[in-house]
């Protein structure tokens, strides 16, 4: 009786056994892409569009803070009639004001976070945030993803 060779050093059964257990689909879990840090080059000169920026906003909230306080004054001599809609056209003005000094507080903040090496993360996740985003809005605070995030939530 011719018996076959034997292989007791690789048992197919238990082998392939352990194989079929051991195949498990990976997750499919889109990888994120990995947004490369900002340069200090481009830092430097987003840097400078916030102070840019900020002097503009500072002038414009000066400008029209002024003229709605000359309205005021304008408005308390005027008659009835027209006090309405100067209290109306008084008020869409503060709310801008109130509008540009938020945007100036977050340039502040930016630049805070310029001067302690923080620029360009995102507040959330802590993930960079994209170069493109942040040439568009030199003062995010949140990458696109938690951004959309946000405001989706908020509904
Ligand atoms: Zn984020």
């Amino acid at each position: 009786m011719k018996g076959l060779p034997r292989r007791t050093n690789l048992p197919p059964l238990i082998l392939s056994k352990t194989f079929i257990g051991s195949v498990v689909p990976p997750p499919k879990v889109a990888p994120r892409k990995k947004v490369p840090p900002i340069q200090a080059a481009d830092v430097v000169r987003l840097h400078d569009m916030l102070i840019v920026k900020k002097r503009r906003l500072q002038g414009t909230v000066s400008g029209m803070r002024s003229e709605a306080l000359e309205k005021d004054e304008a408005v308390s001599h005027d008659s009835i009639a027209d006090h309405g809609t100067d209290m109306f056209d008084q008020d869409i003005t503060l709310s801008l004001v109130e509008n540009e000094q938020a945007i100036i507080q977050s340039i502040d903040e930016a630049l805070v976070k310029i001067s302690e090496g923080l620029y360009g993360k995102c507040e959330n996740c802590a993930d960079n945030i994209r170069k493109e985003r942040l040439e568009a809005l030199p003062f995010a605070r949140l990458c696109l993803d938690c951004q959309e995030a946000q405001e989706s939530g908020r509904g």
